[in-house]
Order: structure tokens, then C-alpha cells, then sequence
């Protein structure tokens, strides 16, 4: 579903990704750990053409490359949805607008269409109640879980999270793991960036480990928590646990 084929990334002289293979099929769950400054934010934006490549590499979602730009970007980034670490909300729009403009604008749904499927899904995060709302008006747990839903309205074939719940309240976290967890369940593609171990090991099915740009693991959560073969992980997993 989302192939990474010699992904290299230079910010100058520096490089944040280097040589990354990656491939993840359909209804894989691939947790994504690493030290800050590893790489894996930005795996996560070139994923999504947020951030361009080197030249020579290539990235395929659901078998098309990714344009660099264009009409055809745009409507190959529905494809990959984002949901960030600051929800990302737009301030001035109630709820129910966020959720819909993106099918509205991209997708080309009507109106009232766009309404009702957006209904469904702030029911499906539980805040279904909220709709005409504003964003500041909600938890930071609500919000998250209405960027979810605004993701999932563009129905992407692929969902990527990058740290979803450090910016939350620690009361506020399960909420929007147990959202992620249903997403896993029912069969969705997810890369997730995330310090959460307890959901890596509940739900990821796959666990890539970066370090300076590269993926240097590369297996089940089961066996990196148990198993890490690198001194670098060792080193990660006796700071974080
Ligand atoms: P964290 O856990 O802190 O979120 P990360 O693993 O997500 O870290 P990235 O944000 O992907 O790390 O950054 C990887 C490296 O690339 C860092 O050294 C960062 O400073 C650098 N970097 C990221 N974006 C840019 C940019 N736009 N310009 C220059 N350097 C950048
Ligand atoms: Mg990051």
C-alpha cells in the first residue's frame, strides 16, 4: 500500500533520511519509535509529499507514485491522510465545516452529503454531540479526535499520525488511542509515530526503529520490546521504559 524505494532526504549537507526501503501493505499497523531528531517526522511528511525527496528515490501509494506538485498531488494526498501532533484544526470553522470541507473542496461531494458522512464519523470518535461547536470550545482529546474524523472524511487509503497524543493531557490520551485502536481493528493502513508503548504493542503490527535518519529495526513490537538487536534501541527502550 505505501512503498518507500531508497528514500534519501537532505535539509542542506544534513541528511534526515538515508536509504530508507519500506514497505507496508494493506491493513498494516507500523509504529514508528525513535530518539527526537531521528527522522521520523519527516518520514512521515515526504510520505504525505509535505516534504520533497532526493532525486533517484520513489514512493507509491496504493501502487501510483506521488507527483511533486499539481492537481494530481492534491488528489493523491486524499489518499494519505495526516493527523498531526497540534490537531491542526481550522480556529473559524465550527466542527461539522472541518470535517467537510476537505470532501467539499478535494472529493467533490455535495453538500449535504458531505454533512451526513461527517456526521457518521464524529459519532464514530464520539463527538457526534459537538458538531456545531467550535474548536476551542472542545477538549484537546475532542479535537484530536475530530482531526481523526477530518481524515478519515477524505477517505484515505492510508492514515499516518505523528506523535497524536503528546500534546494531550495525560487523562485525555486513552481517549484517542482507543479512537486508533478501532481504526486498527477495522483494517485501516497506519503509520504511527508514537511514544505510546502500551498502543504499539496492543495494536501495532509492525515496529520500525530509526535512528539518525535510518531504520536500523525493523520487526513485530513483540520482539523489539523483548529483543532490541541494536545498542542504539537498547539504549531508546532503557529510557523510555
Ligand atoms: P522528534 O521526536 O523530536 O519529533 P523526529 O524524529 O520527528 O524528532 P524530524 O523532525 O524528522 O525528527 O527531524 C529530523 C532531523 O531533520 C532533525 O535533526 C531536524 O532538525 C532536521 N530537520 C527537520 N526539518 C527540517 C527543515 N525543514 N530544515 C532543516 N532541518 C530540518
Ligand atoms: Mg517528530
Amino acid at each position: 500500500m505505501v512503498r518507500l524505494h531508497e528514500v534519501n532526504k537532505h535539509f542542506g549537507s544534513f541528511a534526515a533520511l538515508t536509504d530508507i526501503n519500506l514497505d507496508i501493505p494493506q491493513g498494516q499497523v507500523a509504529i514508528v519509535i525513535g530518539p527526537s531528531g531521528s527522522g521520523k517526522s519527516t518520514l512521515c511528511r515526504t510520505i504525505n509529499r509535505l516534504e520533497t525527496i532526493d532525486p533517484g528515490g520513489t514512493i507509491e501509494v496504493d501502487g501510483k507514485a506521488l507527483p511533486e506538485e499539481g492537481k494530481e498531488l492534491a488528489r493523491l494526498r486524499a489518499d494519505v491522510g495526516m493527523v498531526f501532533q497540534s490537531f491542526n484544526l481550522f480556529s473559524h470553522k465550527s466542527i461539522l465545516e472541518n470535517v467537510t470541507l476537505g470532501p467539499i473542496k478535494v472529493r467533490g461531494v455535495k453538500k449535504k452529503q458531505a454533512e451526513i458522512e461527517a456526521m457518521e464519523l464524529l459519532d464514530r470518535v464520539g463527538v457526534g454531540h459537538q458538531a456545531k461547536k467550535m474548536p476551542a470550545q472542545l477538549s484537546g482529546g475532542q479535537q484530536q479526535r475530530v482531526a481523526i474524523a477530518r481524515a478519515l472524511a477524505m477517505k484515505p487509503k492510508v492514515l499516518l499520525f505523528d506523535e497524536p497524543t503528546s500534546a494531550l493531557d495525560p487523562e485525555m490520551v486513552q481517549e484517542v488511542l482507543d479512537v486508533m485502536v478501532d481504526l486498527a481493528k477495522g483494517g485501516m493502513t497506519m503509520v504511527v509515530v508514537t511514544h505510546e508503548m502500551g498502543f504499539a504493542r496492543k495494536a501495532g503490527d509492525r515496529l520500525i526503529f530509526m535512528a539518525d535518519g535510518k531504520i536500523l529495526e525493523d520487526t513485530t513490537p513483540e520482539d523489539f520490546f523483548t529483543n532490541p538487536k541494536t545498542d542504539r534501541a537498547k539504549d531508546f527502550l532503557g529510557k523510555i521504559l
